[in-house]
């Protein structure tokens, strides 16, 4: 029997019933006609909520790495200068990946738990002038909402594609790729979509797309070219077998986008925001220190401190197996000494804050 947890770390989400009686649907294969309409609907899905009109919009089979990878593999050729803004764990893993793809990487680099400075990143762009340049739009290492819009208008008019990791922001926050100008951008399906693990949602629009048809090399990974990966996913593309699709997760997907898109992105956004301000607010009133730089916080993963003393994973021990309530531990310069505290898509519930908040008062009396 698996325990039912309240999944407040972050990430994975709780999922939807909607989404778990999704994925006890009976298998189809990939190519039968009854799931091919499915697949078109999901992408249509994903376009609304990504907010773009780009057919090159598709989960990519895999977690939101695989989404990472398959941006940055699919829009750098060896010897291209990337620039990556570097404030926490996953700017770090954007600037090795890019590495490994062969890129020159500039890493602009912030404090963790403090944002990027666009400024300083646009005038490292300026510099370098790179082929790409990415930046996280949701640090969920720290809890730091990057401002990514006068960047994406910046650079729109310049050679260099702008990309954004949206993997914890989409369905949580503001993500409005053609609006902003963004060029590609990738998700995950844990988060604030609340499905489970095992989709990255990717997005190119036309100047990335322009980029993928005119490389000089090909694609490093065969198994994330998107040249490849669009034989199957559009039917343009006439449907040719590439890999077998995660038919069950695409079911999920298609679930979780549907709760998402009935709830309306709007007041989805409108939740989290109210009820990551009011765990916020309530952290605050216990005296315990919000640890993302004010102004950029935000609401769906808060990053706070545990006071001196406190053994932290002990007592994140305690709350799973007394409350069935699981946060996450500080990762890297925060390991240690602080929460890492999620409210994404289903588990964003003022109810939940209520249970957690009383949970904490009582043992910070004790
Ligand atoms: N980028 C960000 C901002 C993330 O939060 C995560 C996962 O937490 C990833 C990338 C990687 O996603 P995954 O762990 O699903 O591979």
């Amino acid at each position: 029997m698996i325990p039912d947890r309240i999944l407040m770390g972050p990430g994975p989400s709780n999922v939807a019933p909607d989404v778990l009686a999704a994925l006890s649907q009976p298998l189809l294969g990939h190519l039968d006609p009854e799931f091919l309409p499915l697949l078109d609907e999901l992408n249509d899905r994903l376009r609304q909520v990504f907010r773009t009109a780009s057919p090159v919009t598709f989960p990519v089979s895999g977690t939101g790495s695989a989404g990472l990878e398959c941006v940055v593999v699919n829009l750098v050729e060896p010897g291209d200068r990337v620039v990556v803004g570097v404030n926490g764990v996953f700017g770090g893993r954007l600037a090795e990946v890019a590495r490994r793809a062969g890129a020159e990487v500039h890493a602009v680099e912030a404090d963790w738990g403090r944002i990027v400075d666009p400024e300083a990143f646009l005038a490292a762009c300026r510099e370098h002038r790179p082929a790409l340049a990415v930046l996280v739009h949701a640090e969920t290492s720290t809890g730091v909402w990057q401002p990514v819009a006068e960047v994406a208008a910046a650079l729109r008019d310049s050679e260099t594609l702008f990309a954004i990791d949206c993997v914890t922001s989409l369905g949580g926050v503001e993500v409005d790729i053609d609006g902003w100008g963004v060029d590609a951008a990738y998700s995950g399906t844990q988060k604030c979509l609340s499905v489970p693990p095992g989709l990255a949602p990717v997005t190119f629009g036309p100047r990335a797309t322009e980029r993928i048809r005119s490389r000089r090399t090909p694609c490093r990974s065969w198994y994330l070219d998107v040249t490849g990966i669009l034989e199957y996913v559009s039917a343009e593309g006439g449907r040719k077998y590439h890999h077998t699709a995660p038919i069950s997760m695409l079911y999920a997907l298609h679930a979780g986008l549907g709760v998402v898109l009935e709830e309306g992105l709007d007041a989805r956004i409108a939740r989290h925001e109210r009820v990551g301000r009011m765990l916020q607010e309530g952290l605050e009133a216990l005296g315990l220190p919000l640890l993302a730089q004010e102004g950029h916080r935000l609401p769906q993963l808060t990053t706070v401190g545990l006071p001196d003393g406190v053994d932290e994973a002990a007592w994140r021990r305690r709350l799973l197996d007394e409350h069935g309530i699981e946060v996450g531990g500080g990762l890297g310069a925060l390991a240690g000494r602080a929460w890492r505290i999620g409210l994404m898509g289903h588990t964003a519930t003022e109810a939940n804050v209520r249970k957690l908040l009383a949970v904490l008062g009582e043992w910070l009396d004790g």
